[in-house]
């Protein structure tokens, strides 16, 4: 505790020395960065000065938990933000309804029958149907793969099909989970199991959504923790026969009324333009949807917050946007970009943070060459706290819908990812794992990057 206090005292110091050298260094290039040294400076100053952000995540992780789509959880958080935004002092906050999915989890377990009787550690999918009232009772086939499924087409009629896929990256990963129970149902499975997505935890099942094919029957689906994924896999590779009984609430209901969270800093010149930050404030619900994703909501609500505070005024409007719906639908990205068609061609710049807010290294960046350079340029301001690379390959889900349309660039927050995938749709996304300097650090990288492109005398491209 007395280490933080003193370095965020003695951080901003050690920044400003970092930047009296750069401008030595003169490079003529970058002289239109030199205005932008001093309130860079400031806003750091300011986001690591303090836990304030880490404060504001534990409020909405504790004293409103998670936040699934439809719930009235979301829509504490939605009356929070919204109040909470007004009394920072933020402009224009306002909520813009979107219709979302209401899906629920209900009971759920499941339990290894034969050869032994053991609790299986589980989360149903999000989206999955549920099974009979009194679950399903099946013999287990495990595989490794989709080829290995098509080849044992015949092994899996009547079956429950086990993906043991180990966790390599997520985007490798997850297409078990996404396509794995439509892919078994075609070939008769009964039910689907998967282990979970994500590196070997502490018995830790990761939850996510699944996506039915239309040409399948719609089977139930869970992820299982690592350690019961292997038991099975070493019983069925001795040969045994493997009798697995899950039980499943999970249904739709009616769509519910939700909304996304907008608040603003007006630019002081041309108010019409906009860099958009946001986060989404929809969690699966398990865990606290701190890291997913309540601390990207806090870091770019920060940004405006900070800029507020500290009387810096950009030419263009910033704009925080807290969608809903990223999780299980996506329809607070899609409303926007229908609600927001007409200014599309004025958004300058939209950023999503949606991947943790551990360490930040930088910032991922869709868009021209030209702009890519510039967004070099003002990511340098942050080499004092180590935010300074711009890798390819900026975005977000929930502003890829008015990206896309509005042919806008497109950024997000890149942090240090050892820890995401671990708790990532776990009961385990608790605010404990975020440490307060290094979410403060991911404050000021992109309080730093809104204020400057939103104050560049000429927009970025
Ligand atoms: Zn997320």
């Amino acid at each position: 505790m007395a280490r933080r206090s003193m370095m965020a005292v003695a951080l901003p110091f050690v920044l400003l020395a970092g930047v009296t050298s750069r401008v030595r260094a003169g490079d003529d290039r970058v002289a239109w960065l030199d205005p932008y040294r001093e309130p860079a400076s400031r806003i750091i100053g300011e986001a690591v000065g303090s836990t304030f952000a880490w404060q504001r995540l534990s409020i909405l992780t504790d004293g409103i938990g998670n936040r699934l789509s439809g719930t009235p959880a979301l829509d504490r958080a939605i009356a929070w933000a919204t109040a909470e935004m007004a009394r920072d002092g933020l402009e224009n906050v306002h909520t813009e309804k979107v219709m979302v999915p209401r899906w629920v989890r209900g009971a759920e377990s499941a339990e290894l029958t034969s050869p032994a009787r053991h609790p299986i550690v589980m989360l149903g999918l999000g989206d999955s149907v549920g099974t009979p009232a009194d679950g399903v009772q099946a013999d287990v086939l495990v595989v490794r793969t989709f080829e290995e499924l098509d080849a044992k087409a015949q092994a899996a009629r009547g079956k429950i099909v086990l993906f043991n896929v180990p966790f390599t990256n997520y985007g490798e990963t997850v297409r078990f989970r996404s396509a794995g129970p439509s892919r078994a149902a075609r070939h008769g499975a009964v039910a689907m199991l998967i282990r979970a997505v994500g590196p070997a935890g502490l018995r830790t099942p990761h939850t996510g959504a699944l996506n039915y094919a239309n040409d399948a029957p719609k089977i139930p689906a869970a992820a299982i923790a690592s350690e019961d994924a292997d038991r099975i896999q070493r019983l069925a590779d001795r040969g045994e026969k493997v009798v697995v009984r899950l039980a499943m609430q999970a249904h739709f209901e009616a769509d519910a009324e939700s909304a996304n969270v907008v608040g603003e800093i007006r630019g002081r010149e041309r108010p019409d333009e906009v860099v958009v930050v946001s986060g989404h404030l929809d969690s699966w619900d398990v865990g606290a949807g701190a890291t997913d994703d309540g601390g990207g909501c806090v870091v770019s609500w920060e940004a405006l917050r900070i800029m507020k505070k500290l009387n810096l005024r950009p030419r263009r409007t910033v704009r925080v946007v807290l969608w809903t719906n990223e999780e299980n639908g996506g329809r607070g990205g899609l409303a926007y970009r229908d609600q927001h068609r007409a200014e599309l061609a004025n958004h300058v710049l939209m950023m999503e943070s949606d991947g943790g807010v551990f360490r930040p290294l930088g910032f991922g960046f869709t868009g021209s060459d030209q702009g890519r350079e510039r967004v070099r340029a003002i990511a340098s301001l942050l080499a004092g706290i180590g935010a300074d690379q711009v890798s390819p390959g900026g975005g977000g889900a929930d502003i890829t819908p008015s990206v896309q349309e509005g042919h806008v660039p497109a950024m997000s927050l890149e942090v240090d990812g050892a820890k995401y995938f671990l708790i990532h749709h776990t009961p385990a996304d608790t605010i404990d794992k975020i440490d307060p300097i290094e979410m403060a650090k991911c404050a000021a990288a992109v309080g730093v990057m809104a204020y400057v492109v939103a104050d560049l005398p000429e927009r970025l491209r």
